[in-house]
């Protein structure tokens, strides 16, 4: 929710990078080798707190403190030990093999932004920093719905002209890495007054509902008309290929959020309109996707027209990347994902794609976004 400021400066001491002996480089005459007498040690935890003088060296290892004075660390496999006599055998320069005060992160620098998403790497670092808690937004509330008179949950044998509801958990795996609050509420019947009660009743407890199906132009498509009757439909159908029958608005203080039926419209919807939007109503700043070029393997039919996502299989061959789509790409065919990790983009205008052409590649890792 707001920029963070280390605290502290990391390392907050100037640190060795190896093990060996830590001296003044003053000392080392201009070639090796050097002798020096030690005269102490500094491990990890255990400071040297004596005066160094002059030839003189400190045993020391990772973890530990370099006495104050000494510029220097000679690494001990350059070393020869005799008892406290210790010759080393390379040139030395002030500051070899030791780590500043600050070399990491100065105190009061910034470690994280207004709009970063806290993740492994995030949570080290506060914690190297010694920080036990920073601001952060409130997840956003999101009522998880799905349409339809067909559908009942899986457990059940299927009745005859009964599927299983795939979307929900679908949408569930696909967003739960996200900071938000999903509440599940299940199943909407195909009427209207049954559309219209759950809608209420989402709108009253969440920060965004999204629903499955149910937003098209058949006769048992109640969503966009209930949207549009009790709240504002601000958005409805885009060019986009699966993901045609899409709608967007709000109904009292929730935004709504209606996503295709069709599985694998909703999965692609999700992965291209819902995540970034999740993300920007939890207070994420935008994120970048990747996207690279991949010689295609095959061809690609395309009519111009509407955009087109198409799901493929990335992989390195010798020094390019070439990519070839996963056999029939209908919108009901799970099918397509297998063995996918990457979406294809077919612009709008495109004719067909020839084999070996460039075409642009959204790697699913980018699609899925900073929260890594
Ligand atoms: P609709 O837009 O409601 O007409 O749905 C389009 C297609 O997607 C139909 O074949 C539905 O049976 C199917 N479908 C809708 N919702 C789901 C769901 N939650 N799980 C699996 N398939 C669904
Ligand atoms: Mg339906």
């Amino acid at each position: 929710a707001e920029d963070v400021r280390a605290p502290v400066s990391l390392p907050p001491f100037p640190a060795p990078a190896m093990d060996g002996y830590a001296l003044r480089s003053a000392d080392a005459s201009e070639q090796p080798p050097h002798a020096y007498t030690c005269i102490g040690v500094s491990s990890a935890g255990h400071p040297f707190t004596g005066d160094v003088p002059p030839g003189h060296c400190v045993r020391i290892f990772t973890g530990a403190t370099v006495p104050a004075d000494l510029d220097a660390v000679a690494i001990q496999e350059d070393c020869d030990v005799s008892d406290h006599s210790v010759r080393v055998n390379e040139l030395i320069r002030a500051g070899d093999n030791i780590r500043e005060v600050g070399q990491d992160v100065h105190a009061g620098a910034c470690i994280a932004q207004q709009g970063d998403v806290i993740g492994p790497f995030e949570i080290a670092w506060f914690t190297a920093c010694g920080l036990t808690s920073i601001p952060v937004q409130i997840r956003p509330k999101v009522a998880l719905l799905s349409t339809g008179d067909e559908l009942i949950e899986p457990g059940r044998p299927l009745a005859m002209g009964q599927i299983y509801d795939s979307n929900r958990a679908a949408l569930k795996a696909l967003l739960q890495d996200l900071p938000i609050e999903l509440v599940d509420l299940g199943v909407i019947p195909d009427n209207p007054k049954a559309t219209a009660t759950a809608l209420d009743q989402a709108a009253a407890t969440s920060d965004l509902i999204m629903t499955t199906g149910g937003v098209s132009v058949g006769d048992a498509d109640h969503v966009k008309a209930a949207v549009e009757e009790r709240g504002e439909l601000l958005l409805w159908r885009l060019n986009l290929k699966p993901g045609k029958p899409l709608a967007f608005g709000r109904i009292g203080r929730a935004h709504f959020l209606g996503l295709p039926g069709n599985p694998v419209s909703t999965i692609v919807t999700a992965l291209l309109l819902a995540r970034p939007l999740l993300l920007h109503l939890a207070g994420a700043a935008p994120a970048t996707v990747l996207r690279i070029k991949a010689a295609l393997g095959g061809t690609i039919r395309h009519r111009p027209g509407r955009e087109e996502y198409q799901r493929g299989t990335l992989i390195a061959d010798g020094e390019r990347v070439r990519v070839t789509v996963t056999g029939d790409q209908s919108s009901n065919r799970l099918a397509s994902f297998r063995s996918a990790n990457c979406l294809i983009r077919i612009p709008a205008d495109a004719a067909d794609l020839q084999d070996g052409s460039l075409v642009e590649v959204l790697p699913f890792r980018g699609v899925l976004g900073p929260t890594r």
